[in-house]
């Protein structure tokens, strides 16, 4: 898979940058059901916040004009991580 090289950004913060890149693998890898986390089947419900869905769906989507890094999947897999380490 390719990687993204980072595009010159004259005042992104290059440690908040490497986060949201390791957040986004985090959250492929998931989707993949490839990561540390097994996630759950599709409920009809998203898993984060509950919001009915379409079948099939685990999240609510994330619009084209949103913040992924806000999106549910992306709070979810966070949430999955910080629990991981607190060893729950
Ligand atoms: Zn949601």
């Amino acid at each position: 898979m390719a990687i993204p090289v980072s595009e010159p950004l004259d005042h992104a913060d290059p440690y908040d940058r490497a986060s949201a890149v390791s957040d986004m693998y985090l959250a492929i890898a998931l989707s993949e059901a490839r990561g540390p986390v097994q996630a759950p089947s599709a409920t009809g419900e998203c898993l984060f916040c509950g919001e009915p869905l379409a079948p099939g769906l685990r999240w609510c989507p994330v619009l084209p004009d949103e913040n992924p890094e806000h999106g549910c999947m992306q709070s979810w897999a966070r949430e999955q991580e910080r629990k991981r380490k607190a060893g729950l």
